[in-house]
């Protein structure tokens, strides 16, 4: 039994058997055995090329005379490959002469094999790399249990773990069957953490090393409230994790009783407590849960899974069937915050030196009018179908607000042109996300209907720690002084203004940092589904007074460390069961 600590992103227990999923770029860590284990190691190699030969020739495009010569000469090339003894030799002794793993051995022989066809000017040569690369992941999936490639047809219960996820994979995964995350990079507010959390699988990230611990098959507990794995543990620890999980459901199931009370304070104060989505199904889940509407839909993950850009029509059907679950309730649909992370790096372009400051969201908008536009059209029609607002993520300048509200206006024009409906006065927002906008706050909201702040970028830029990056996790920290200090900024801003003001990064799902929220005057916050009861059980038990204290004090504070300690202590004695 191994027990790993890393950062819990997604609440929840669940036990299963793992997945250990590769990614193309992904090597096979080096993984060092006992001596007396090395001959496990060769039988486990021989088993693999036994079952990789079998499934090969018992392929049917193998088998079936009609198949297309080409693949079965494809198939033959591997088969020669797979047969040819020396390679064989080659990989046993790597595991015999430097006691690793024979995955291990087998990517790393495979990939130098690879390497060396891929530099030859022959081209048949240069071309057998990727049958090659195709050999490598066909003994990996015999070693490893099933990889990626099958994911997509689970039939029980897994546990995926991984180096890392991107936001695309973990919106692929089937929930029915995929009941829990660990991966050894990421942060609490990495978009795939954030996914997860949407999706309701619990997960725990910045692990390091598990994929060097786990294999495919094990039994793996992932703790998604403690941020704890534990890789093959014994009976009584999964005893132990089964009662702890029937309490956490219980305790779930008391906070949904809450749906149908209203978020509001002791001393009567409402908070409207809006739920963010990434996919159209969700808003039934956030309905579900009790919110109020939806303060955040992340459009871009439109784009997951399509090859192709989403049409017009794409866009107005998913916002359509959002407004059709919440018609007389808010839904601020976010215009496309495409880039860093979020998949342009592999889609469109070179991958760039800094994505996080580079060409992502509105200034990625900015540069593609074309596709910029199509948005737009879709959100303004939808406009007349519910109370629609618009809002523009990553705004830096009050150059780049305008230069959006002006596309807004010419779309707005063609769509006077064509006769299409739309809500004229449809109320127009930002993120305030970064530093410079922040501080600009005052000017900026002159120009805007309301600011959302999200705490997730802005605790990213502030701090100069990049978000999904588990080595300066410890860094990362949306109470740090310097972040409240803006949010405070933001907030007095946005009320001197008179426009509204919420809270949608993840701050405003975090149990420990609401009431600080409410005591710096945030009476909306907008947060992943999941959490919703919880937030609003914290909600009931206060009073805005106390809020307000714990705010006085907690700006007094010039330490991290001082605040989230003295913020941990308040929540727990509200909601001890919780923590
Ligand atoms: C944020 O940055 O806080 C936010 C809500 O946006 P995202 O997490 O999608 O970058
Ligand atoms: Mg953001």
């Amino acid at each position: 039994m191994e027990i790993k600590k890393g950062i819990a992103v997604s609440p929840g227990i669940s036990i299963a058997k793992a997945v250990v999923v590769d990614s193309e770029d992904y090597r096979i860590p080096r993984r060092t055995v006992t001596p007396s284990r090395r001959i496990i190691e060769i039988q486990r190699l021989r088993n693999a090329f036994k079952e990789a030969i079998n499934e090969l020739t018992g392929q049917d495009a193998f088998q079936n005379e009609m198949a297309q010569k080409n693949v079965k000469d494809i198939f033959a090339v591997h088969l020669r490959f797979l047969r040819d003894r020396s390679l064989r030799k080659k990989i046993t002794d790597i595991i015999q002469s430097e006691s690793v793993t024979a995955e291990y051995a087998v990517s790393t022989t495979l990939r130098d094999i690879a390497a060396h066809f891929s530099k030859v000017s022959d081209t048949y040569i240069s071309e057998r790399a990727a049958d090659i690369y195709d050999i490598e992941r066909r003994l990996l999936k015999h070693l490893l249990g099933r990889t990626r490639e099958n994911i997509d047809h689970l039939t029980d219960e897994v546990v995926i773990v991984a180096r890392e996820l991107s936001p695309t994979q973990t919106a692929g995964f089937n929930k029915d069957f995929v009941k829990g995350l660990a991966t050894d990079a990421g942060g609490r507010t990495s978009h795939s953490a954030i996914v997860a959390r949407s999706l309701g699988i619990p997960a725990v990230v910045a692990l390091e090393d598990l994929t060097e611990t786990v294999r495919g098959g094990d039994i793996v507990i992932v703790d998604g409230n403690r941020g704890i794995v534990i890789v093959n543990p014994d009976h009584e620890t999964i005893a132990q994790y089964r009662d702890y999980s029937q309490e956490f459901l219980k305790l779930e199931h008391r906070l949904d009783g809450l749906r149908e009370k209203p978020a509001v304070t002791r001393d009567g104060v409402r908070i409207k407590l809006l739920g963010n989505i990434e996919f159209p199904d969700e808003a039934e889940i956030v309905l579900e849960k009790g919110g109020d509407g939806i303060g955040l839909y992340r459009t871009e993950f439109l784009y997951l899974n399509s090859p192709t850009e989403p049409t017009e029509e794409d866009h107005y059907k998913a916002y359509a069937e959002t407004v059709s679950v919440f018609k007389h309730r808010p839904i601020v649909i976010r215009t496309l915050d495409l880039g860093a992370d979020k998949y342009t790096q592999s889609k469109r372009f070179a991958p760039e030196p800094n994505p996080f400051l580079g060409l992502r969201s509105i200034r990625f908008c900015l540069q593609n009018l074309e596709m910029f536009k199509i948005q737009l059209r879709a959100i303004l029609r939808a406009s007349v179908l519910g109370e629609v607002k618009i809002m523009f993520p990553l705004i830096t300048n009050i150059q780049e607000l305008m230069q959006a509200k002006m596309i807004l206006r010419d779309v707005m024009e063609d769509l006077d042109e064509e006769s299409i409906k739309y809500n004229r006065d449809l109320p127009i927002g930002i993120m305030v996300e970064t530093p410079s906008a922040a501080l600009t706050a005052a000017s900026l909201a002159r120009d805007v209907d309301f600011f959302s702040i999200g705490t997730n970028d802005l605790t990213q830029y502030t701090l100069a720690v990049d978000r999904g990056n588990e080595l300066v996790s410890t860094l990362y920290s949306s109470v740090d002084p310097a972040v409240l200090r803006l949010i405070r900024t933001v907030i007095q801003d946005a009320n001197k203004a008179r426009i509204d003001i919420s809270v949608c990064g993840e701050m405003a799902s975090d149990p420990e940092s609401v009431m600080l929220l409410l005591g710096m005057g945030v009476r909306t916050l907008s947060l992943a589904s999941p959490m919703l009861p919880e937030i609003k059980q914290i909600i009931r038990s206060v009073t805005i007074e106390e809020c307000n204290t714990l705010a006085r004090k907690v700006l007094t504070l010039n330490s991290e460390r001082q605040i989230s300690s003295y913020l941990r202590d308040a929540a727990r004695k509200i909601l001890p069961e919780a923590f």
